[in-house]
């Protein structure tokens, strides 16, 4: 059974194709790591499935609906990005709270349901800060906090650790696919780390300039490479 379906999808920049015909499917719950080098399309494929990017042609569907053409907060997905992009005259509450603010929800249940964000991240006590006083780290728990507040079906995260220094890195790297577990939440990574992707993931889909060229489990990925270009990639550790 699927849950996230993406069927032919195709979109170029000026004709020049980014990719085209991309078709996968991923199960509810599931850890994917999109990986692949600089420029392959990652971003545009996940920014097409947040609804930031109108495709071309094909379609998504979640749990049998299709989003295709839904707008970006009709489709119950999170994203978080490598740029914290948080508002930087609210405090950490503040930014977690954007969103439900934007829903209308009551004042106790934004409480309560902030509380519990950052609960989750580990924020506990950093509510005032502004994200000026917070680490790199920091910083991205909050972004990661105002994604989950929402209760997203999907949670996409494009590079979210790559600006952050090595130790924080491994951290919330493992934090991130803990909270990942305890929510059973589909998620789609973008990465151009290969120990990121093999560590992280249910399956790893190694793409090369606009196309999947491998979806596997990380095991298989690294131990029985479909290609060259999977090799020389997956070997070349930074
Ligand atoms: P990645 O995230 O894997 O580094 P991107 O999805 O950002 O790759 O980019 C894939 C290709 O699409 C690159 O050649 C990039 O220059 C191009 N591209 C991305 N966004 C735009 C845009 N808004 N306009 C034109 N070209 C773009
Ligand atoms: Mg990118």
């Amino acid at each position: 059974m699927h849950y996230l379906e993406v069927a032919n999808l195709t979109k170029s920049f000026n004709e020049t194709p980014v990719f085209s015909n991309i078709s996968f499917d991923i199960s509810q719950g599931e850890f994917i790591t999109l990986l692949g080098p600089s420029g392959c399309g990652k971003s545009t494929l996940l920014r097409s499935l947040a609804g930031l990017i109108t495709p071309d042609q094909g379609q998504i569907r979640v749990s049998g609906e299709d989003i295709t053409w839904l707008k970006p907060q009709q489709r119950g997905i999170g994203m978080v990005f490598q740029s914290y992009a948080l508002f930087p005259n609210l405090t950490v509450a503040g930014n977690i709270a954007f969103g439900l603010k934007m829903q209308r929800l009551d004042a106790n249940d934004i409480k309560r349901r902030v509380a519990e964000a950052v609960e989750l991240v580990g924020l506990e006590g950093r509510e005032g800060y502004y994200p000026a006083s917070l680490s790199g780290g920091q910083r991205q728990r909050v972004a990661l906090a105002r994604a989950l507040v929402v209760r997203p079906r999907i949670l996409l995260l494009d590079e979210p650790l790559s600006a952050l220094d090595a130790p924080i890195r491994k951290h919330l790297r493992e934090q991130i696919r803990a909270i990942q577990q305890q929510l059973n939440l589909t998620t789609v990574f973008v990465t151009h780390d290969q120990e990121e992707a093999l560590t992280m993931s249910d399956r790893v889909f190694v793409m090369n300039k606009g196309q999947i060229v491998q979806a596997d489990t990380a095991e298989a990925v690294y131990t029985r490479p479909a290609s060259d270009f999977v090799a020389g990639f997956m070997g070349n550790y930074n």
